[in-house]
């Protein structure tokens, strides 16, 4: 359930920030692998009905590159990379903890800039 909440507080905080004629029409995110996108994209369509964000685009993007420390491979962990609480190296199958475990805001479009990211 932690998409979920993650999404509800985002949303919450951006919700917050908006008068009452603002609407959003397109949210893009950074998220740590932790998160699954088709989880995300549930609970965001679950979480905005009703809000001024009703029917806004979502947008994930990864947490961006890594290294492994083992080999020095560097990829784009996603979702699928993940075991438990670790990342698992595509090439060498090494095991390096996850760095990144937010969910943070990059751009809100038809509504206030982002005040905080986490
Ligand atoms: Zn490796």
């Amino acid at each position: 359930m932690h998409d979920y909440e993650a999404v509800e507080k985002l949303i919450d905080r951006l919700v917050e920030g908006l008068g009452p004629f603002d609407r959003i029409t397109r949210v893009r995110i950074r998220v740590s692998p932790i998160y699954s996108p088709d989880a995300l994209e549930q609970a965001f369509e679950m979480v905005t009905r009703d809000t001024p964000l009703e029917g806004a685009e979502l947008e994930i993007e990864g947490a961006g590159e890594q290294m492994c420390p083992s080999c020095g491979a560097r990829w784009s962990p996603t979702h699928d990379d993940l075991a438990g609480p670790w990342l698992v190296c595509p090439e060498c199958a090494s095991r390096t903890p996850i760095e990144s475990t937010g969910l943070a805001v990059l751009e809100v479009v038809d509504g206030p800039a982002p005040k905080t990211v986490c």
